[in-house]
């Protein structure tokens, strides 16, 4: 918990396979942060079978998008929550398309606070591609692990030692629908937060200990921390 004007509102913004979650968890614990990932989010409704889960589950087997209207009323109820908590929040996998934003910076006008930054945690498309299919996702803390090789049987969660799955949508056919939906709805993003003066980037690629060290001299520069 933090005092008003302390509080960091942070949104994440990156391919899928970026490494947003990854980097979210490391700020989180670094930041005293909560980390709100829509992605992990649906997934516990689906397993839960809740009424959420089972509409989302339809759009995110193909690589779609879940529709707007779904998530700015999820977004709305958690970021209100957050406020009266005075906690400070990373925003992964939302939003993800322009109305999404427009509803994001809306909501905050409203709670009367701004948004600290869109960071932008830049990837090449062939290196996303590359991750994704080898990505593979634990059962119990939603970490991932990467096995460009194959995934070795006895593989289990290196953070905590839970079983290892495959996300049904890091397969081959998914992923390329994805890219494409991340091209056409979420890439516009860059310039509308860019236009906004609230876009900041670090390059993505090296291992989540280099990217992290770029975001916390990012941090420091702009004086967050
Ligand atoms: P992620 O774990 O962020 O890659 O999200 C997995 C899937 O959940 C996406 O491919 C979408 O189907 C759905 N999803 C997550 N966040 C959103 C969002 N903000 N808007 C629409 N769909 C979303």
């Amino acid at each position: 918990m933090k005092d008003e004007e302390n509080m960091i509102r942070l949104v994440l913004l990156g391919g899928p396979g970026s490494g947003k979650g990854t980097q979210a968890d490391i700020l989180k614990k670094e930041l005293e942060m909560v980390k709100l990932s829509t992605g992990d989010l649906l997934r516990r409704e689906i397993q839960e079978d809740s009424g959420l889960g089972i509409e989302a589950k339809s759009y995110m087997d193909r690589g779609e998008l879940v529709p707007d209207s779904v998530m700015i009323g999820i977004l709305e109820k958690i970021t209100a929550d957050f406020e009266k908590e005075q906690q400070s929040y990373i925003l992964d996998g939302f939003p993800r398309t322009i109305p999404q934003a427009e509803a994001l910076l809306k909501m905050m006008e409203k709670q009367g606070v701004a948004l600290t930054m869109a960071l932008l945690i830049d990837v090449p498309e062939e290196e996303l591609v590359r991750r994704l299919s080898s990505r593979w996702t634990c059962m119990s803390c939603s970490a991932t692990v990467g096995y460009p090789e194959g995934k070795p049987d006895n593989a289990v969660c290196p953070q905590c030692g839970g079983e290892l799955y495959q996300r049904d949508d890091d397969k081959r056919e998914t992923i390329l629908n994805r890219m494409s939906v991340y091209k056409k709805n979420t890439e516009p993003l860059i310039a509308y937060f860019e236009k906004k003066g609230l876009l900041e980037k670090v390059a993505g690629t090296g291992g989540p200990v280099a990217v992290s060290e770029r975001i916390k001299t990012l941090f420091k520069e702009k004086g967050i921390v």
